[in-house]
C-alpha cells in the first residue's frame, strides 16, 4: 500500500551520506526522498508532507537550522518530526539545534542501526499511526506491516480508506475528532473531499467491524471517536 507508506525526507548535500541513508531507510521499510538544499526541502514539504525529516546542518544555500526554525514557525508544519544529522559534535551546537525545536540529534558518523532505532523511536512518539507494531481495541486488531485487520482473530475485508481511518482512530483512542480534522489527518491536506464523505467512510468502517461497530462512536455535533468504554 504505497499511499500509506511512511515517507522520510532527507535534506543532505553529501552524496555518500544520501546513499547510505537511502539504503538504510529502504531496508527498514520506509520510503525516502532526498533533496540537497533547504529551498528544495521547503518545496517538498509544502507539496507532500513527509512523516519525518532528516536534516543536515551544513547545506549549500543556508543552514539546516534556518529550515528548522521555518518549519517550527509554520502553522501547518510546526509539529513535523525532525532529526538533525550533523558532523558537528560540539555540545553548544547540539543545544542550539534542540533549542530550535529539533526532536533528536545524530552526530556523523553514525551506524545504520542507530539511525533506524532513532527514527523508530521518534515516529512512535510523534505519530503512533506510523508505528509498525500491532494496534488493538477490544476484539479488533490492525497489523500495519501486513495492512490487515482482524476481528476476534479472523481477518476481515476492509477498504483502503476505512483501513486508514481505523488506523488513525486506533492511534488516538478516546479522543474526539471533527470531520475536518479527520479529513486533514487521514486523507491529508492536499486532498479535496467534502466533509460528508467522512460520514460515508465511518459507516463503511462500522459495517466492516460488524459486532465491534460500537467502537466507533458518534459524538453529536462534534465528530467521531474510538472508545472501548
Ligand atoms: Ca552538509
Amino acid at each position: 500500500m504505497a499511499v500509506d507508506q511512511t515517507t522520510i525526507l532527507i535534506v543532505e548535500d553529501e552524496p555518500a551520506i544520501i546513499e547510505l541513508v537511502t539504503f538504510t531507510l529502504r531496508e527498514a521499510g520506509w520510503s525516502s526522498y532526498a533533496v540537497h538544499s533547504t529551498s528544495e526541502a521547503w518545496e517538498f514539504i509544502q507539496r507532500r508532507t513527509p512523516q519525518l525529516v532528516l536534516l543536515d546542518w551544513m547545506l549549500p544555500d543556508q543552514s539546516g537550522l534556518r529550515l528548522l526554525s521555518r518549519i517550527r514557525g509554520d502553522r501547518q508544519h510546526q509539529h513535523l518530526p525532525v532529526i538533525m544529522l550533523t558532523a558537528k559534535s560540539m555540545e553548544e551546537d547540539k543545544i542550539a539545534g534542540l533549542d530550535q525545536g529539533a526532536d533528536d540529534y545524530i552526530t556523523k558518523p553514525f551506524s545504520p542501526r542507530e539511525l533506524t532505532s532513532r527514527i523508530k523511536a521518534l515516529l512512535r512518539r510523534k505519530s503512533p499511526e506510523h508505528a509498525q507494531s500491532l494496534m488493538t481495541a477490544g476484539p479488533v486488531s490492525l497489523d500495519p506491516v501486513s495492512c490487515t485487520v482482524q476481528l476476534n482473530g479472523q481477518k476481515i475485508d476492509i477498504g483502503h480508506a476505512e483501513y486508514k481511518l481505523l488506523k488513525f482512530f486506533l492511534a488516538h483512542p478516546d479522543r474526539v475528532f471533527s470531520r475536518s480534522q479527520l479529513l486533514d489527518k487521514v486523507w491529508g491536506d492536499h486532498v479535496v473531499i467534502e466533509e460528508r464523505t467522512v460520514d460515508v467512510h465511518v459507516l463503511r468502517l462500522r459495517k466492516a467491524l460488524k459486532d465491534a461497530e460500537s467502537l466507533i462512536r458518534t459524538v453529536r455535533s462534534v465528530g467521531y471517536m474510538l472508545s472501548e468504554k
